[in-house]
């Protein structure tokens, strides 16, 4: 098979065909090598391909299989991880210059879990800095470019994880979704995106963005690519507090299971209508009637406190992350800047070192948080959000008394122009409306392509569902992935154009 051949399959025909043996993880994996050679001086997906130690996981796993040794079901299939989440012995810099040179001494748990299950690593995606951002555009490494338009955004945080996938770099990705990072990145590139519930995914070795909502997850070019990866990372973990005791609900199985008759599908009323782009909606209001045409259920639900989402967002991350990133003070990790013009205090060399390793937008947000948190603002600031989200709780609690899953655009817009958002935060933050909620409620939430809106350009289309009960969007998600299938005769993703290769 050609290296286009193989780097075109999903994840699930990839194993499969290791299974048969019919081809070796070595050529899998370089064929995905070859491919990011060729495509990602354009597209920017990586900050680091790790293409030796990516080869010697394939080799070892074929080895394994050649000995007839039982192998995890994805062994050798490669997969791209968001570089947020630390790597033993492969930098990780969080999208930071602040981290640059930093090689973690330790796997995070779900690399670990990677690793174990025998799939190679292709290297570490770009992001927005400490996973703040709706475009890619605030890495400190300059930004990735939209595979279906290279003058347009990705999304973001995840944006290189998205794009690795859109673009045939990854057939499996991971992202890390804190207000939308794994769901709108995926939204905008024709991709599938999960944020597990909260507590699904071990947190422990994911670089602390907003710890009460941080959560990783899958990114793939289908819902079962999504089912398979997710089962590999989730499930208990001792190593974090806020791990789920109980074990992953059978997403697999869910993915494959293909029956929503009598399933109840609520509409978000506050998540439609003002504020979407037209051919957002009319993709949107499509999948929702071939749900319904599936013998799915469709009511409306009401939650009237999402208008306070974003705001509450806005002060818990920041509180969040202005106490998360006070480690990174030049001592311990990364980059260190002496002062040049006066004594060298511990201080001085901590000032120095954040003012010029930290990006605008982390610095907006550190001093957001920490303004948040002072003494005679804690109450009215910080207080007042953690109330707005119980609201918000509730809301969902009485949304899912009425439907099994919740519907809603993944976000307000397609893809935007890079430059389009850059010098006006609040444009940015509004884009992610759509899937903030989710985060503040803890439940799991995933995006699919519902089509191109008039623009020709992918829309995301979001199912949420109560927590634990992840097991629903991939039943609901692979559902409708058919029925669109059927109606567009192939994936939403094959519209993209071809980009240009570099040989
Ligand atoms: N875009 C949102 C933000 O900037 C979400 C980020 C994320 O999920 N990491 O905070």
């Amino acid at each position: 098979m050609s290296d286009d051949t193989l780097t075109r399959q999903t994840a699930g025909d990839l194993a499969a065909l290791l299974q048969a043996r019919e081809v070796s993880s070595v050529e899998v994996t370089q064929a995905h090598l070859d491919r990011i050679d060729a495509v990602d001086g354009a597209v920017h997906a990586f900050l680091h391909v790790s293409a030796e130690d990516a080869l010697a996981t394939a080799r070892a796993v074929d080895a394994r299989r050649a000995a007839g040794e039982h192998l995890h079901g994805l062994a050798g299939v490669p997969v791209a991880v968001k570089d947020i989440v630390v790597t033993q012995g492969m930098p990780t810099t969080a999208g930071s210059r602040i981290l640059e040179g930093w090689i973690p001494p330790y796997d995070a748990t779900l690399v670990a879990r990677l690793r174990a299950a025998g799939l190679p690593i292709l290297g570490k995606t770009n992001c927005d800095e400490f996973a703040m951002g709706s475009s890619t555009e605030h890495s400190g490494y300059g930004p990735t470019r939209n595979p279906w338009d290279l003058d347009r955004i990705p999304g973001g945080s995840g944006g290189g994880s998205a794009a690795a996938v859109a673009a045939y770099e990854a057939p499996l990705a991971i992202g890390t979704d804190t207000g939308g990072s794994i769901r709108q990145p995926a939204a905008v590139t024709g991709t599938v995106g999960v944020k597990p519930t909260y507590g699904g995914v071990s947190r422990y070795g994911l670089i602390a963005l907003a710890s009460s909502l941080d959560q990783a997850g899958p990114v793939t070019r289908t819902v079962l690519d999504a089912a398979l990866l997710h089962e590999v990372i989730g499930g208990h973990d001792p190593r974090d507090s806020t791990s789920l005791p109980e074990p992953l609900p059978d997403v697999v199985r869910a993915a494959h299971a293909g029956d929503v008759r009598g399933l109840r599908i609520g509409v978000v009323r506050q998540l439609t209508g003002e504020g979407y782009q037209p051919g957002v909606r009319a993709s949107f209001e499509a999948a929702v009637a071939l749900l319904e045409e599936a013998g799915a259920e469709v009511v409306e639900v009401s939650c009237p406190s999402f208008e306070y989402a974003l705001s509450a967002y806005y002060l818990i991350l920041p509180a969040e992350a202005s106490s998360n990133l006070a480690r990174f003070d030049g001592m311990r990790f990364g980059l260190r800047v002496e002062p040049t013009d006066g004594p060298v205090t511990a201080e001085r060399v901590m000032a120095a070192t954040r003012g010029a390793g930290f990006g605008d937008e982390v610095k907006r947000r550190i001093i957001l948080g920490t303004y948040a948190l002072s003494a005679g603002y804690y109450d009215a600031y910080y207080g007042t959000a953690q109330k707005v989200r119980t609201l918000i709780q509730r809301d969902f609690a009485a949304a899912f008394a009425r439907a099994d899953v919740l519907v809603s655009p993944t976000a307000p817009t397609t893809a935007f122009r890079l430059g389009e958002k850059l010098d006006d935060p609040m444009a940015m933050y509004l884009n992610d409306v759509a899937t903030i909620p989710a985060n503040l409620a803890g439940i799991p939430g995933l995006s699919l392509p519902s089509g191109l809106s008039d623009d020709g350009l992918p829309v995301g289309f979001q199912v949420l569902a109560p927590a634990r009960a992840d097991d629903r969007l991939y039943l609901v998600g692979s559902v409708l992935e058919q029925a669109l299938l059927e109606r567009w005769g192939g994936p939403v993703l094959a519209a993209a154009p071809e980009l240009e290769v570099a040989r």
